[in-house]
């Protein structure tokens, strides 16, 4: 059964539990839910690079911090779909489009997105945005174009999300999955570890991710991969047993959610990997680049795949490909509102120095 109130106390004890124990606890339940040999895999495609307006410490596309990313405009809707194709061809059932956006803004832009979006779920892929904050409309009008899955990662506890990022507040996070809730559109919600927090902020975003009702479809566990130029740039890289537990500890606290392993998969051996799917990881991200940091190459991972026995996931295993309504069609038109997303603006002295460099 799946359970909407675990505490921080209840997770930390899962976490810490002796490995063995764990992983067994973590394994039976995540056979007990789903095909422990297949794993789902998604290609991120970055479609617009670079230049965005928020601070997030460990995030190298914030334009104000001096890494050397090559930005690009927002790609048109003909790259897209042959970026889709390709990945469809190399084993991805889903192509997930990120933004370098702080919110979506209704106009030309946003219109392309939603081409974009019928034009992936047409080629029966499925299509999963992540673009900023979203409005309820807007996140209705990608729903009728056909999006399957909207990311919004809570990146951290809410108590550490102050000393990662000051542009935006936890509170807005939640209010941009709420909106999407509202929809037949599914959560793509996860975090990252490895940018300083304590083993009670990783539990607490846990909690805070565990307690949604309902949980998340799909959660991203990523380790940091740090950026020189960002905040972040001398983080250490996250030992294995971190990441092994973190995902053991999703997959038995959300049993139905696909747990996915996302970005820092380079720094991981095959072995690690393995445990890791062992523990109930059940998606990755395939392609040589995350947006963009490294990622292994797509041939990698299918000799992997076939070292391990496993087999991509088909697309619209666990729910069905949502309709595409075309735009002369829409229920919903473009509202151009200008919602008060907040600006808490507090002070992270490891973002400003990074921004002085
Ligand atoms: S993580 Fe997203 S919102 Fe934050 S700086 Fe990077 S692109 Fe912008």
């Amino acid at each position: 059964m799946t359970r909407h109130n675990w505490t921080k106390k209840e997770i930390l004890e899962i976490y810490n539990k002796p490995l063995m124990d764990l992983l067994y606890d973590a394994a039976s339940i995540h056979r007990q839910y789903h095909d422990a040999n297949s794993v789902q895999v998604s290609t991120l495609l970055s479609i617009k690079t670079g230049g965005c307006p928020e601070d997030c410490g460990y995030c190298p596309q914030a334009a104000r911090y001096h890494t050397d990313i090559e930005g690009n405009d927002l790609m048109s809707v003909q790259q897209v779909k042959a970026q889709a194709l390709r990945a469809k061809s190399s084993g991805s059932s889903r192509v997930c489009m990120g933004a370098a956006w702080r919110n979506v803004k209704d106009g030309p832009e946003f219109d392309n997105v939603l081409e974009m979006v019928r034009t992936i779920n047409k080629l029966d892929m499925e299509v999963c945005c992540t673009l900023g904050m979203v409005t309820e409309n807007q996140a209705q009008r990608l729903a009728e174009a056909g999006l399957y899955a909207y990311n919004h990662n809570l990146d951290t506890s809410e108590e550490y999300y102050k000393d990662v990022i000051s542009t935006r507040s936890f509170e807005d996070r939640l209010q941009t999955i709420d909106n999407v809730r509202k929809t037949n559109v599914t959560v793509c919600s996860g975090g990252i570890i490895g940018m300083g927090e304590t083993e009670a902020d990783r539990a607490g975003m846990l909690v805070a991710l565990s307690t949604l009702n309902p949980q998340p479809e799909s959660v991203p566990i990523n380790a940091l991969v740090s950026v020189e130029g960002t905040p972040m740039e001398n983080e250490k890289p996250v030992p294995i047993w971190d990441m092994i537990r973190m995902v053991a500890t999703t997959r038995i606290i959300m049993p139905e959610t696909q747990v996915r392993l996302s970005a820092g998969r380079t720094q991981m051996s095959r072995e690690g990997q393995a445990m890791c799917f062992f523990a109930g990881a059940n998606s990755i991200f395939a392609g040589d680049k995350l947006l963009t940091t490294p990622n292994p190459d797509v041939n990698e991972d299918m000799e992997m795949f076939k070292m391990l026995g496993l087999k991509p996931q088909k697309p619209f295993t666990k729910k069905s490909q949502p309709k595409t309504i075309e735009a002369k069609d829409s229920n919903f038109e473009a509202k151009g509102e200008k919602p008060k997303w907040t600006r808490p603006n507090h002070t992270i002295e490891r973002n400003l120095e990074a921004q002085k460099k």
